[in-house]
């Protein structure tokens, strides 16, 4: 099962965030049927989404704060979106998941894929207005991204890996990734501890594919550490008819009208779990009504 660890790390100078997201990858790769490369981009985004929601659980007294990532690309995959919350819930999806990019080495290129752009991330934290912040790709492979967005925005020195391995029937057989930032009071030595414990160390997809354990990898990077929290990750989409009706409304009762003379119904797709909801005649006439009370 997917999981998060947190953990206290070289002499709490450090926080370490270790994330298994094998099993919802799988599942955005079979809601979105997601190419390889697609699978790699999407599946590194949901990764560093999920362990970014869940570093706001229990911030500010409340439970309830909401993520929603962005990236805006030129590559042919067109684009990726996720949101998350911070219990470990998390969906997302591609503008153009058949995408199969390889480097000469077979490598999934996934910063092709991706392509130059911009990484949005917008926080509803529930206590003030929503806010967004922006910064350029560096890479477009993803954790170097995130890596730089978190030095760039919030100021704080960390380390990203993220991956994805997937098989000849494009199955994921590894995901997940690490985040590490350092803590206020660290000194250089303390970097270069870092910096040393992830130069010796494999691969986080590796690691999965080895069948390695959240806690196995964080005993591979240190055996100086306080765990302090483990958490289930899971792709979940919260979507349901009342949304998709608020929207079909805001567009108006002539547009509506229109839709429904020409097609007879609205069919509405959610773009994260691919899920569907029609509205009939009948439907649409009584949403208009609503509208106007
Ligand atoms: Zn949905």
């Amino acid at each position: 099962m997917d999981k998060l660890i947190k953990a206290y790390a070289f002499e709490k100078m450090a926080r370490i965030y270790v994330a298994d997201t094998t099993a919802l990858v799988q599942e955005a790769k079979d809601i979105h049927d997601l190419w390889p490369t697609a699978s790699a981009a999407l599946g590194r985004f949901l990764t560093a989404s999920v362990i970014m929601g869940a570093m706001y659980k229990g911030a500010f007294d409340r439970d309830d704060a909401e993520l929603t990532l962005r990236i805006d690309a030129d590559g042919p995959v067109a684009g990726m979106v996720t949101t998350t919350n911070t219990h470990g819930e998390v969906r997302g999806y591609v503008g153009n998941p058949h995408v199969f990019l390889q480097y000469d080495s077979g490598k999934l290129n996934v910063g092709k894929a991706v392509g130059n752009g911009q990484l949005h991330i917008t926080k509803d934290l529930k206590i003030r207005d929503i806010f967004t912040s922006s910064v350029e790709l560096l890479t477009s492979e993803i954790g170097e991204d995130f890596a730089y967005y978190f030095k760039s925005s919030e100021q704080i020195p960390s380390v990203v890996s993220l991956g994805v391995k997937v098989d000849e029937n494009n199955n994921i057989i590894g995901a997940g990734g690490i985040i590490l930032q350092m803590l206020p009071g660290f000194k250089d030595d303390h970097l270069n501890a870092v910096e040393d414990a992830f130069k010796k160390l494999p691969h986080v997809s590796f690691m999965l594919e080895d069948g390695l354990t959240p806690e196995d990898i964080l005993n591979q990077i240190t055996s100086d550490h306080q765990l302090l929290e483990s958490m289930p990750l899971k792709y979940h989409c919260d979507c349901n008819r009342d949304k998709f009706e608020r929207g079909l409304i805001s567009l108006g009762e002539k547009e509506l009208k229109t839709m429904i003379e020409e097609d007879g119904q609205i069919e509405t797709v959610c773009h994260f779990c691919m899920k569907k909801y029609t509205f009939d005649e009948i439907d649409i006439n009584s949403l208009i009504e609503e509208s106007k009370k």
